[in-house]
């Protein structure tokens, strides 16, 4: 079976953007689904700690840091690198919900870090674009 990046779509005929050249540059059809896009379809669990029409944020399997909470945008981009302008606003609104998840999570006041990896090189092992949410502690610079 294989989904749409964008809709998740496994339908050829529904997939508005298979017919696009947006379609053709940044987009293509997946043969597996990240852990992310099955954590947004209920297939596999995780611990919310905040939801809204545009995003999710659910706290990291492996935190790094007493708060590391992941923002992920229910509309699927890979990662930076490969959004474009109809993106903006997905994007825009992950980081607002960083800021509310922060404030949730009572690090608001103390600092936290924001962290989006791009590509191999930043580390990113899941590609689907989520901003990871670091707190609770101090967190020197530079990183790793
Ligand atoms: P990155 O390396 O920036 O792509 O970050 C991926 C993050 O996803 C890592 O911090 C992982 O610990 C986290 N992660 C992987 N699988 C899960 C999961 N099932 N639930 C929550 N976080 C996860």
């Amino acid at each position: 079976m294989v989904f749409c990046c964008i809709c998740d779509t496994a339908n050829y005929d529904i997939c508005i953007y298979l017919i696009s050249d947006l379609f053709l540059e940044r987009h293509f059809f997946m043969t597996e689904k990240t852990i992310f896009e099955k954590i947004l379809h209920g297939e596999i669990p995780c611990k919310p700690l905040y939801e809204d029409e545009y995003t999710l944020a659910f706290h990291d399997i492996n935190p790094q840091a007493p708060v590391h909470i992941l923002v992920i945008p229910k509309r699927k981009i890979i990662n930076v690198a490969n959004s474009n302008e109809s993106d903006i606003e997905q994007m825009g609104r992950v980081l607002f919900t960083a800021k509310k998840v922060a404030e949730i999570s009572g690090i608001a006041k103390t600092g936290y870090r924001l962290i989006i990896n791009n590509g191999d090189d930043g580390g990113q092992t899941v590609y689907y674009m989520h901003c990871h949410i670091l707190g609770g502690r101090y967190l020197s610079w530079p990183p790793g």
